[in-house]
């Protein structure tokens, strides 16, 4: 699988990131964002439902929408893939998980030092103070309103047209500035700003690894291409990365 000198690098390293997209979560049956629009919702665009200006417009059309993908990624389950990854962080002296993903399923996983570049679905934020609200009462009104100052609240995902979330970003960029090894996983390295992250891990001298079906933009400057799904080859490279970390750990 992954070239031993490539393998001894992981191995080795202080600080590793991973950074997963929507190819993970396909694994576990999780519809990619424009793949979702079946049935009731089979004759909306997903570019049209997960704007501000649809939400302000049609804010309870938006609501059911990502009620109803709530209910999907709810349904799915963290796959082989989700574990390998798990598992990658207990072998690790640290491991960042960087995921576009906003299903959840990397933290229902186990995984624990992750950074949602994207949002999560499960989240929900005062669309107009911005502030992330936990408790609201249901008062049958949707979507439901801000306890604090009545505003509408909106899914705490990333719209078109708005920003990544600041802090998460330039946690992001400084893991990816400073790490030893970047795994790319499912991502088709095209969305920025996430896409430029594996690059400016590599100008800072990190290993590329790239775990995923097809070849990306991110493949000509990657130092491996592993092609295959995650669920697979991802729990192979723990089994290979514990094995050779026994073999390096001393015997007396
Ligand atoms: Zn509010």
């Amino acid at each position: 699988m992954l070239a031993e000198p490539l393998l001894q690098r992981l191995a080795e390293a202080r600080h590793v990131v991973a950074l997963t997209g929507a190819g993970i979560s396909a694994e576990s049956g999780v519809p990619t964002f424009r793949d979702a629009q079946t049935g009731l919702w089979a004759r909306y665009r997903a570019e049209e439902l997960a704007t501000p200006a649809a939400f302000l417009a049609e804010p309870r059309l938006v609501w059911d929408w990502y009620a109803w993908r709530r209910s999907l990624t709810r349904r799915a389950q963290p796959n082989a893939g989700h574990a390998a990854l798990v598992q990658l962080e207990r072998l690790l002296p640290r491991l960042t998980l960087i995921t576009q993903n906003v299903d959840g399923l990397h933290a229902r996983a186990g995984s624990r030092n992750v950074l949602e570049l994207h949002g999560n679905l499960d989240t929900t934020l005062c669309f107009d103070e911005g502030t992330v609200v936990t408790e609201y009462t249901d008062d049958g009104r949707t979507p439901p309103r801000c306890p604090r100052c009545g505003g509408l609240l909106r899914p705490g995902v990333v719209w078109f047209g708005e920003s990544l979330p600041k802090a998460t970003l330039e946690q992001a960029e400084v893991a990816a500035a400073s790490c030893d090894v970047l795994l790319s996983v499912g991502t088709s390295s095209l969305v920025h700003p996430a896409a430029g992250l594996p690059l400016a891990a590599k100008r800072h001298g990190a290993v590329l690894l790239e775990v995923n079906p097809t070849a990306t933009p991110l493949t000509p400057h990657v130092d491996a291409a592993l092609s295959g799904p995650a669920g697979l080859l991802l729990p192979e490279l723990a089994r290979q990365l514990e094995r050779l970390r026994g073999r390096l750990a001393p015997s007396d």
